[in-house]
């Protein structure tokens, strides 16, 4: 695919994301010239920096960059340090861009980048709408000289309420193909390999149904507690934070019929039905027995006491925010009817891990079943993170006298593929919303979809009667009742254990 000739103005550029994601993301696409050959950025921030000290902060002197940088010529980071620009947009930042649409008239004039303009907006979500605002009053959105697109970053919204009034907030500077709103899981190499394991394998796509499958388990589990974004989480929680976006996008590559083919509202609309189809819980006693919250709790992980979450710096101490997050469910189309699905989302667990399982039915006719094998299902295991790859679970004969019947493995780690180049998620996304590519982007009505079938669990745990906030240690998989919710199914997959 082609790129062209571009500007990319970040919102938010002296904060975190910038330094951590976006710039390295873009020195990888610099160091593999995937970059158009007239090309700057444009930062812009309230922080009063020079072009020079911008550069020093998210290239010279960024730790982000470091070991990169040492094994590199000065020439080639230069090279790129020389494509960033900064702009403060003092205390007026909320009101005219005049100024900032004077310096990126200078920018374009000086290095030919043409009128196509991506603006990234990476800075509180509150300002989202005001700067699209902006933008318009400036005549900064017009597409009459190049294309404009806008990139959102997450939280793309708090409930379905607010969700929309964003999207609409948006839409009235912006249409929704101009919108990329970025959701980094979609640029995991494993997550898009999702629809290449169902889609271009003939031996998955037959079994991917009721009539094979018995359950779905999804776990994301990070072994670190909020660390120093308590403030933040506590404002949000497992099920914003991880649940609502990066899940449900993985639910719906697992759930959503087969595209008719790969352009981006092919796929887009499936994911939307797939959304769609889940079913909403609306009653307190479903919501009750499908949906389970936790806390960690004080305790020790090998020998080092770690505090609970309620004594986190930044967190209220009558906390009711959750940590970790259960939830049971089902999707009520022809292809899944009556399969659960259980996903889970914590902090704090032993490890650090993201993984969909499928758990197939086992055999109808169990002939071997006075040998094991009748407790033995097929399972296919994708790993998102770490060590991406795929495993498969399958029975095979235990050497002896005898059908006696273990289950062995068959492993695949996409890190075999290693001449291949894996790019990092931001740089495929950044690079996808560079080409115009918004197959891997949330539209509006994926995220509402997502809203919809999550707010009546937010309502619930914060209105609900018999609503309960269990505890758990750090460094366990959760509280004993999430494995309630699995019953008939015995336990999660607690990778490493079974
Ligand atoms: P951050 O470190 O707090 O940076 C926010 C930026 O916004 C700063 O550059 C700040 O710059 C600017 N800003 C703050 N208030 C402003 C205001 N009133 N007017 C104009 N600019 C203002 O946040 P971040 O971690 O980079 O995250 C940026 C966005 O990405 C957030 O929406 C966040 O939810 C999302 N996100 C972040 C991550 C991550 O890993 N960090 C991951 C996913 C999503 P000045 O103080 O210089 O104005």
């Amino acid at each position: 695919k082609k790129t062209e000739n571009q500007m990319l103005v970040i919102f938010g550029a002296s904060g975190d994301l910038t330094a951590r994601k976006l710039i390295p993301g873009l020195f990888n696409l610099y160091l593999a010239k995937q970059l158009p050959p007239n090309f700057v950025v444009l930062g812009a921030s309230r922080s009063d920096l020079t072009d020079e000290a911008f550069r020093d902060r998210v290239v010279y002197k960024s730790p982000y960059l470091k070991e990169k940088i040492k094994k590199l010529d000065e020439s080639e980071v230069k090279g790129f340090a020389d494509k960033l620009f900064y702009m403060d947009l003092g205390k007026d930042y909320d009101t005219d861009y005049a100024p900032l649409r004077k310096r990126v008239e200078s920018l374009k004039a000086d290095h030919g980048t043409s009128g196509n303009i991506m603006y990234y907006l990476s800075t509180p979500p509150t300002l989202y709408e005001t700067i699209a605002q902006n933008l318009s009053e400036a005549g900064m959105n017009t597409q009459n000289n190049g294309w404009k697109r806008l990139i959102v970053e997450k939280p793309f919204g708090y409930s379905l309420e607010t969700a929309r009034q964003l999207n609409k907030g948006l839409h009235k500077y912006f249409t929704e193909p101009q919108i990329y709103r970025i959701d980094h899981y979609l640029g995991k190499e494993t997550v898009q390999n999702l629809l290449v394991t169902r889609f271009s394998n003939s031996i998955f796509e037959p079994l991917w149904n009721r009539n094979y499958i018995d359950h779905v388990e999804i776990t994301n589990a990070e072994s670190v507690g909020v660390e120093k974004r308590g403030g933040y989480y506590d404002k949000s929680g497992a099920l914003r934070d991880m649940f609502q976006n990066h899940l449900l996008q993985i639910v719906s590559l697992v759930v959503m019929e087969p595209p008719i083919g790969d352009q981006p509202e092919e796929i887009r609309n499936e994911k939307v039905k797939a959304l769609k189809s889940l079913r909403i819980m609306k009653d307190e006693q479903t919501l009750f027995d499908n949906t389970i919250r936790a806390q960690y709790v004080a305790s020790e992980i090998n020998g080092e006491k770690v505090k609970g979450y309620r004594e986190e710096e930044g967190v209220d101490p009558n906390s009711t925010t959750e940590t970790y997050a259960a939830i049971k469910f089902f999707a009520d189309n022809w292809r899944w009817h009556g399969v659960p699905f259980y996903v889970r989302t914590a902090k704090r667990m032993p490890t650090k891990v993201t993984e969909v399982v499928i758990h197939f039915k086992a055999p109808h006719h169990q002939i071997f079943k006075d040998s094991g094998m009748q407790s033995k299902d097929n399972k296919l295991i994708i790993r998102i993170q770490p060590d991406e790859g795929i495993l498969i679970k399958f029975g095979v004969k235990v050497p002896g006298q005898g059908f006696k019947v273990e289950r062995a493995n068959l492993d695949f780690y996409y890190s075999s593929l290693a001449e291949t180049y894996v790019m990092e998620a931001y740089e495929r996304l950044l690079l996808d919303a560079m080409q115009g590519d918004a197959t891997l982007y949330a539209r509006a009505d994926e995220v509402e979809a997502a809203w919809e079938f999550v707010d009546p669990i937010l309502d619930y745990w914060k209105n609900g009667k018999d609503v309960r906030m269990y505890g758990y240690a750090a460094g366990v998989w959760g509280p004993e009742n999430a494995d309630n919710l699995m019953n008939g199914f015995g336990f999660w997959r607690n990778p490493g254990e079974n």
